[in-house]
């Protein structure tokens, strides 16, 4: 027995064998630093994929303060304290005037929960506008509106999915997408009217990245928000994937979309790891919430996450990370573009800063197992990447954003081959 199928015994018998692992050879690996991770057997691989540990694996900055702060206080936030107040400020001034009031939570579900907890209460409504294919969490109201990933939970009655469009893969020219996406978007609307459900909140990835990074049309965000807004439900930003300089030339996902919400719900690269996650809101909407409920959340906002808030936030700013995104993205995206050109197979290159793809179909139909193939044949090749969409055959490189000019070859290179691979099977 490998010591892979060792492994694989001890979780059926522990945690179970039904949470996912990634590759037909299941990798393990030991340890990480920077953009690079360490096998059990010695071998490195180039990180492409993983976008919680945002300013490297084992970043030194985080990890010292997340230990200083351990070795002096932890507690929650019934006390006074500094440290959440510090990090508070120092994340809030990265949002626009009027995003100024943050309620923390742990995880990316607990904040996704707690926006739609507060536009419930401040609409008076139920009815939820989500896509009809994205994740947004692992509670059972977010079960019930998750499209994108297999659950038993079926869609709640008060639950609305809409097709976001794509450009890429619709033919269509993009006024007429535009016009029937909007359309769906009233319908779906007036149907949550009829029901007597009315609109609490649409919730939306402003990069729509489960859905595969579609790219939609000009105008398809701020008409989505207009309808939101006019139907009375509050605009939720789901920035857990979009956040924290991702697109590069943005801070916030919102930003770079357009999308001007009312709530905005951070998490995984929050804490480069560390368990957090934030809503971001106004003053009014916080009022109104936090005059009704006595808020309290045992584990969120402590001074260690705080610290390490703090840390992630200082090392994005010290090692200019966003502008390397914006810099590093830009030069990527052209490169996929050229290998989009090259590979009748690969349909579109797709992306913005360092969330990049490439969609592969044949015969004008989705090729999920092309896709499979090529993460396999870029695994084989030392680097890691994923893929996703509604038929999974969007190849997904998102790397942490500590990722570097001197690493660009490498993820280019492993690209680039197990695409001459692929095209070889064909
Ligand atoms: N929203 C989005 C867009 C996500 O990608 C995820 C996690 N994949 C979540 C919410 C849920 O976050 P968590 O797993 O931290 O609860």
């Amino acid at each position: 027995m490998t010591t892979n199928d060792a492994l694989i015994a001890r979780r059926a018998r522990t945690i179970g064998p039904y949470s996912p692992l990634f590759y037909d050879e299941p990798l393990h690996f030991v340890s990480g630093q920077g953009v690079w991770l360490t096998e059990a057997s010695g071998a490195r691989f180039l990180d492409g994929y993983n976008n919680v540990p945002h300013v490297g694996h084992a970043n030194p900055r985080v990890v010292q303060a997340l230990t200083e702060q351990a070795a002096c206080l932890n507690i929650h936030t019934r006390y006074l304290n500094e440290r959440v107040l510090d990090y508070s400020e120092q994340l809030l001034a990265t949002f626009a005037p009027g995003l100024d009031r943050v309620l923390y939570g742990n995880s990316g579900s607990e904040a996704n929960e707690l926006a739609i907890r507060i536009a419930r209460q401040l609409t008076g409504a139920t009815g939820m506008l989500v896509s009809d294919y994205s994740y947004h969490g692992t509670t059972i109201t977010l079960a019930q509106l998750t499209t994108g990933l297999r659950t038993r939970e079926p869609l709640a009655p008060h639950v609305r999915a809409i097709r976001v469009p794509d450009l890429d893969s619709d033919p269509r020219p993009a006024e007429l997408v535009l016009a029937a996406a909007l359309q769906d978007v009233d319908d779906a609307i007036a149907e949550l009217q009829e029901a007597g459900f009315g609109l609490a909140a649409s919730l939306f990835d402003p990069l729509f990245s489960t859905e595969g990074m579609a790219r939609v049309p000009e105008g398809y965000v701020a008409g989505l928000v207009d309808r939101v807004r006019h139907a009375g439900g509050l605009v939720i930003a789901d920035e857990v994937q979009s956040g924290f300089g991702r697109t590069g030339s943005h801070m916030w996902g919102h930003a770079w979309a357009g999308m001007d919400p009312d709530l905005v719900t951070l998490g995984k690269p929050m804490g480069n790891g560390h368990p957090m996650s934030a809503v971001v809101t106004s003053e009014r909407v916080l009022d109104e919430f936090g005059s009704r409920n006595e808020f309290f959340n045992t584990f969120a906002g402590n001074p260690v996450s705080a610290a390490v808030g703090q840390a992630v936030l200082d090392e994005m700013a010290a090692e200019q990370l966003m502008a390397r995104a914006e810099r590093l993205g830009t030069e990527a995206r052209s490169a996929f573009d050229s290998l989009a050109t090259r590979h009748d197979f690969v349909s579109a290159a797709k992306g913005v800063g360092m969330f990049l793809g490439l969609e592969f179909a044949l015969d004008g139909h989705p090729a999920p197992e092309l896709a499979k193939q090529v993460v396999e044949g870029v695994k084989r090749r030392g680097v890691l990447i994923s893929r996703i969409g509604r038929h999974e055959s969007v190849l997904k490189v998102r790397p942490p954003l500590a990722f570097g000019h001197a690493e660009l070859p490498a993820l280019l290179g492993a690209l680039g081959e197990a695409l001459d691979e692929a095209s070889s099977t064909l």
